[in-house]
């Protein structure tokens, strides 16, 4: 089914709240909805914040999700996301926002992730994002809702030192595979067509497409 089935004239509005406060993230959610949900009425989460305990980003996408979604009775998404460096097994990965010690220290998450890779050669400097989303509809009369998850990834490799304005995170090392820029000289609306949420969020659309419709 192509996405433009998802939404049409006669589509009925949803409204669906979104569980992050990352102004980053809400334009990238909110751009892409509007590319292929529009019977998706996007609200901002202001309700209580659960605890991110999850060891992998679908299960802290989840449980965002679940608080969401139990806090407004509404659709809930939600995203986790973080970047995975090979040489590292994986890490920052869940611990992505937090590395340098403060959580949402971009500059100092950064600044650490390049000084660790420092002596690591450009053949050993593979990475790639991970955007999990979760997808919560609370159940009526205390019944229990249903839930999807879905991943994106996004691969590349670490430049050795920052580059570009745009994005935000760990974009000015991030260099996608087949590009010479790095993810925050990109244009953001060339980033959000083929970054790891947006792939995410792809293979969400048939997911909440029989969600909406059930
Ligand atoms: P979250 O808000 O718990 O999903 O944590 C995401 C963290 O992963 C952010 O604080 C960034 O450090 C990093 N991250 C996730 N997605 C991106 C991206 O698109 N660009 C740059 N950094 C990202």
């Amino acid at each position: 089914m192509s996405d433009a089935g998802v939404a049409g004239p006669s589509a009925t509005r949803v409204r669906a709240v979104l569980a992050t406060h990352n102004k980053h993230k809400l334009e990238e959610f909110a751009a892409i909805i509007a590319e292929h949900l529009q019977q998706v009425e996007l609200v901002e989460y202001d309700g209580p914040e659960p605890v991110e305990d999850g060891i992998t980003f679908a299960e802290n996408a989840l449980i965002k999700a679940r608080a969401a979604a139990a806090h407004t009775g509404l659709l809930a998404l939600a995203d986790d996301s973080g970047i995975c460096v090979d040489v590292l097994g994986g890490a920052p990965g869940v611990f992505s926002a937090r590395w340098s010690g403060r959580h949402g220290d971009d500059a100092g998450n950064l600044e650490l992730l390049l000084a660790q890779l420092a002596d690591v050669p450009d053949r050993h400097r593979g990475a790639h994002y991970t955007c999990a989303i979760a997808l919560v509809r609370p159940g009526a009369d205390g019944e229990p809702g249903e839930e999807r998850t879905v991943e994106g990834e996004w691969d590349g490799v670490l430049a050795r030192a920052p580059r570009g304005a745009n994005g935000f995170g760990y974009d000015p090392a991030f260099v996608p595979a087949g590009s010479r820029l790095t993810a925050a000289e990109l244009e953001p609306a060339v980033k959000n067509a083929q970054s790891h949420r947006a792939r995410a969020f792809r293979a969400m659309v048939p997911a909440l497409q029989q969600l909406l419709g059930g």
